[in-house]
């Protein structure tokens, strides 16, 4: 290794880039983003399974610590494998950087650790996940930050819940089950009027379909075990967004609280990316044939799906995410009242051979689940109809099987209604 003396002390010596063209696709970045290959030359990317890295002497040690140079110290913080899979997540949502953590909900407690403290106020849609409502309302207020919850789609009411002490809007889109799109764009607008920052959880679309950065979010959240692996290997997640933030508040935090992803998950994630575009586009295609079949079925009393024209966010979904719906369908089996229509339900659910029965999605295996007694069982029966969600309702998250096949596996369930 040479020793640059001129180096300046503010600048640190920075760890290499992969050298590719400046002006390389999502498509060849989503391949080929990362570090450069190890000495060895390998042409897929190395797993490096180590807690700690060694240095060459107590000098470069120390400058390690110091942060005057970058280098891999603990994997804590810092890990090659790790740290391909945030240049490459960063490079397809088009961001400085990315911070990868342990799940998706530990990127939302690290959003919350390291920008907000006690006194400051988020402004958060009630159609989101519902354990981000239990963290925000539960967890975060317990420490004296306190969140308002608003709207998915109705703007007015983000801009009416904005307080002198709001710091961060959070929004994520499309929802789940509903599949409810938000205004990413009007709600960065809001945000940045107020001084705030929008954060926008990207979980649903993934950066192959939409990339909120691009219409003004500042940071985006990940919960990597969906899409991003998409083969539904691991638990995993991450924060995209400006360098200043990334590095400024988030790598402090997570240095010293560690929700850090695990080098093994981060490679599975890695490698994940790789397909991510093309397995979105064929899920997404997918789940439009689905929910046009579901909508054309006697059986069937409603359909949502942000490619369906009848979708009421139709419009702005398509202009958002780049012309796709993305992989969710959710729909009604007709039923009168909640008894009739939880037993139609089920009987739709149990009727299945090929879909897998599980809250979980984004995998390539299509799953299907009944969001009243599992993702939303928690909640009220009332609380329940305020959010939309009837005993009737399946959701299926389409993947990548043959379309006729999930078809004729729904067909059974409905010809028993
Ligand atoms: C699953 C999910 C999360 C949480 O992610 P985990 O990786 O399970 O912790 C957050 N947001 C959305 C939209 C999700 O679907």
């Amino acid at each position: 290794m040479t020793t640059d003396t001129n180096r300046s002390k503010t600048e640190p010596k920075r760890l290499p880039r992969v050298d590719l063209p400046a002006d390389a696709r999502l498509d060849t970045l989503a391949v080929r983003e990362g570090l450069p290959a190890s000495p060895w030359g390998e042409n897929s990317e190395a797993l490096f399974l180590t807690s700690s890295f060694v240095h060459p002497d107590a000098a470069t040690a120390a400058a390690r610590f110091a942060n005057e140079e970058e280098a891999f110290v603990y994997s804590r913080f810092t890990n090659p494998t790790t740290m391909m899979m945030e240049r490459r997540l960063a490079a397809l949502e088009g961001t400085e950087a990315c911070i990868a953590t342990s799940s998706g909900m530990s990127a939302i407690m690290l959003l919350v650790m390291g920008l907000l403290k006690a006194g400051d106020h988020v402004v958060c849609s009630r159609s989101v996940f519902g354990s981000t409502i239990k963290l925000l309302q539960g967890e975060f207020g317990k420490f004296g930050v306190l969140t308002t919850f608003v709207s998915q789609t109705d703007v007015a009411e983000w801009r009416a819940a904005i307080r002198p002490e709001t710091k961060l809007l959070f929004a994520e889109t499309p929802s789940n089950p509903l599949t409810e799109v938000c205004d990413i764009r009007a709600l960065a607008d809001i945000a940045h009027a107020a001084g705030a920052l929008l954060a926008v959880d990207n979980c649903f679309c993934s950066p192959a379909l939409q990339q909120p950065a691009k219409l003004g979010a500042d940071l985006i959240i990940h919960s990597g075990t969906k899409y991003l692996d998409g083969q539904g290997r691991v638990v995993a997640g991450a924060i995209c967004g400006p360098e200043a933030i990334v590095e400024g508040k988030f790598v402090p935090v997570m240095r010293s609280a560690g929700m850090c992803l695990s080098p093994f998950n981060a490679w599975v994630v890695l490698k994940g990316l790789e397909t991510l575009a093309i397995r979105m586009r064929a899920q997404s295609e997918s789940a439009l044939a689905l929910a046009r079949w579901l909508e054309q079925q006697p059986q069937v009393a409603a359909v949502w799906y942000p490619g369906l024209p009848s979708h009421p966010q139709h419009e702005l979904a398509m202009a958002q995410q780049g012309g796709c719906g993305g992989a969710v369908v959710s729909f009604v089996v007709r039923g009168e009242g909640a008894s009739a229509g939880r037993t139609h339900a089920f009987a739709v659910i149990d009727a299945t051979r090929i879909c897998s029965i599980t809250a979980n999605l984004g995998d390539t295996k299509t799953t299907i689940t009944h969001p009243a007694s599992t993702s939303h069982g928690r909640l009220s029966e009332e609380q329940r109809l305020a959010a939309g969600i009837t005993q009737g309702m399946i959701r299926v998250a389409v993947g990548l099987e043959h379309i006729d096949d999930l078809k004729a596996d729904l067909a059974r369930g409905l010809a028993l209604i």
